[in-house]
């Protein structure tokens, strides 16, 4: 029995063995396989190196001014599904607060991954966050970015829907830079002679503000609905909507703020350097006292007291200060939607936090050349959407475009007052 042990310890042991390297080779031939890219509208990574199934990598920030760091990655994992495959950012953390949002249908719909898939860790000074990134079982491919992009395939799926409604006009307000089409949407009450006023809104001036434009999608599909407040709006009231402002930053993926040698939202001077912003202000000035109402739509930073919740920034023209406090007030009364908007903690007025002139020396800001283009509007700013989190309602594209129709609401009640 003795002399046998050996022998069969030897029979016992093949087999796992055989079945171990069975099972290493796939992984082997696995790992080779995972790329990661950025190949498509709205795409920016940059592979900072790879280190098996690891990848380290970093916001591609090449239109971004010099020493200025942004937060925007939209990037895509290819590979065997099923098998982790370990994301890393090191030295600064890009990653929001409910974690990267994930598209497993190529784009088109993203939900958030969490930020307990988060892992910090630290090497002496050094710090990195990684999250492990995984192909599902039956897709090729997975998206991660900072937050649910809105690229104009989203607008060409909208205007899918949309586009024959006889309240609807697509138009093009100019060519980019790189000569793409410029999209001019107008909404609402289309006969000119009944319109009793136009309601300017504006995103993308910062190309990576996604939520902006669910939010802006919201507003338009508010107008267009068969319901009592779309009849309100399409009544006498006319929105022109210019979705993407720096188009060319928006489809090539580059997140635009402080983008050299300054910015969209920066252009509103005599000799503006985009042809987006000075076909805007051309095609807006020419409607004169018509325009009653102007919101630029952005979204904040990447986290942090401000930036995790809905606000509208302040003015400094005084005489715009009441009709302020007046749209704050109504937006926070007529919201319906899940994400908070209240009166005391969604105003930053001018002069408190960031929002001090100092901030606007690189030039003229949208809002602040409609407050001079525009003055007796009833309401000419900014708001900022977070891009995840509003008092701790989660954001999401369906989120954003509900507050949109309660931002359709509250504009309403404004300029119907
Ligand atoms: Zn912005």
């Amino acid at each position: 029995m003795l002399g046998l042990a050996p022998l069969l310890l030897h029979v016992a042991v093949a087999p796992f063995g055989v079945a171990q390297e069975r099972a290493r080779q796939p992984n082997v031939a696995a790992r080779k396989a995972f790329t990661i890219d950025a190949d498509y509208p709205g795409g920016n990574v940059r592979v900072v190196r790879r280190e098996g199934d690891t990848f380290v990598v970093a916001p591609d920030l090449r239109d971004t001014q010099p020493g200025v760091w942004w937060f925007y990655y939209n990037f895509r994992l290819r590979g065997p599904a099923g098998q982790p495959a370990t994301i890393v950012f090191e030295d600064r953390n890009p990653i929001g607060v409910r974690g990267p949002a994930v598209s497993v249908d190529g784009g088109r719909t993203w939900t958030w991954l969490g930020y307990e898939a988060v892992t910090e860790s630290k090497t002496g000074s050094k710090t990195s966050w990684s999250f492990p990134a995984v192909v599902p079982l039956g897709a090729t491919e997975a998206r991660f970015a900072f937050a649910p992009p809105y690229q104009q395939s989203h607008l060409r799926e909208w205007l899918n829907v949309h586009q024959d409604n006889p309240a609807l006009k697509v138009e093009e307000l100019c060519r980019s830079r790189k000569d793409r089409a410029v999209e001019l949407l107008r909404a609402g009450c289309l006969d000119e002679s009944r319109v009793k006023g136009v309601v300017l809104l504006t995103s993308r001036h910062h190309a990576c503000e996604s939520i902006a434009t669910y939010a802006m999608e919201g507003i338009l599909t508010a107008v267009l609905a068969e319901d009592e407040l779309g009849r309100r709006w399409r009544k006498q009231w006319q929105i022109a909507a210019l979705p993407f402002t720096d188009k060319d930053g928006v489809e090539d993926g580059d997140q635009g703020k402080n983008r050299s040698p300054h910015d969209h939202n920066r252009d509103y001077n005599d000799k503006p350097l985009y042809p987006e912003v000075a076909a805007w202000m051309k095609r807006s000035q020419s409607l004169g006292p018509k325009v009653v109402f102007s919101l630029d739509m952005h979204c904040p930073y990447i986290r942090g007291q401000w930036n995790d919740r809905v606000y509208i920034v302040g003015g400094a023209k005084p005489e715009f200060m009441e009709r302020e406090r007046e749209f704050v007030t109504s937006l926070a009364r007529v919201r319906q939607g899940p994400i908070p908007f209240h009166a005391s903690e969604c105003y930053l007025p001018h002069g408190v936090a960031w929002n001090k002139t100092a901030n606007y020396a690189a030039g003229r800001s949208n809002g602040a050349w409609s407050r001079d283009a525009f003055p007796d509007a009833r309401f000419c700013g900014t708001i900022e959407i977070a891009y995840a989190s509003a008092l701790g309602e989660e954001v999401t594209a369906d989120s954003a475009r509900r507050f949109g129709r309660d931002l359709a609401s509250a504009i309403l009640e404004h300029i119907e007052r």
